[in-house]
C-alpha cells in the first residue's frame, strides 16, 4: 500500500505558507493503521527494545501501538506542566524563541535501550531534546523512528550517529 497516499495535506494551516501533514487520515484507515504499525515494529525487531517513547501528542498515537506490537513499555514526553511526578526537562531552540519538554526522572532506567518514534521529523528541534532527555536519564537510543521526513529541512543531519529510519518522505 501507499502510505504517502493516505497523508492529507492542509495548505496554512497552522499559519500561512505551511503545508501541514495530516496523519489523521492515514490511522483512520485500518489497513493504513497496521501497515504503518508493522512497519516500525519490523525495523525494530532485532534491536531489543526495553522501551518506547513517543513526544507529545502524534508520538503517542505512533510510538504506542509500536511499543504494544514489539513487547515494550511507552513513556510519553510532554510540554512543561503536564507530567504529575519528578521531572527531567529540556529546553531547546526554536526559530523564534524556546521551547521546553519533560520527562519523568524514573521513567528510563540506566543502560535501557530507547527507540523514540514520532510522525514527523522537520528541522530535528523536538527530536534532538528528546535525545537528549533520555540520554540524560541514562538510556540508549537504538533507533529513531518517523512516520514522514520532511527530507528538504535536513533535520537528519542533526543525528549523525544514530539510526535514523522514516516511511513517507517529501
Ligand atoms: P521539528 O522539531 O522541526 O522536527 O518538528 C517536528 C515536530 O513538529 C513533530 O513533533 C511534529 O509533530 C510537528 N510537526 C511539524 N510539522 C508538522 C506537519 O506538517 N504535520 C504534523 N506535525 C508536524
Amino acid at each position: 500500500m501507499d502510505l504517502k497516499e493516505k497523508i492529507r495535506n492542509v495548505q496554512d494551516f497552522p499559519k500561512p505558507g505551511i503545508g501541514f501533514k495530516d496523519i489523521t487520515t492515514l490511522l483512520k484507515d485500518k489497513d493504513a493503521f497496521k501497515e504503518m504499525v508493522d512497519i516500525m515494529a519490523d525495523n525494530l525487531k532485532d534491536l531489543d527494545v526495553d522501551v518506547i517513547v513517543g513526544p507529545e501528542a502524534r508520538g503517542f498515537l505512533t510510538g504506542a501501538p509500536v511499543a504494544y506490537a514489539v513487547g515494550a513499555g511507552f513513556v510519553p514526553i510532554r510540554k512543561p506542566g503536564k507530567l504529575p511526578a519528578e521531572t527531567e526537562s529540556y529546553e531547546y531552540e526554536l526559530e523564534y524563541g524556546t521551547d521546553k519538554i519533560e520527562i519523568h526522572k524514573d521513567a528510563i532506567e540506566k543502560g535501557q535501550k530507547v527507540a523514540i518514534i514520532d510522525d514527523l521529523l522537520a528541522t530535528g528541534g523536538t527530536m534532538e531534546a528528546a535525545v537528549k532527555l533520555i540520554e540524560k536519564l541514562g538510556g540508549e537510543v537504538v533507533s529513531i523512528q518517523f512516520l514522514i521526513e520532511l527530507e528538504f529541512l535536513n533535520g537528519r543531519e542533526k543525528f549523525d550517529g544514530y539510526n535514523v529510519e522514516s516511511i513517507i518522505k517529501y
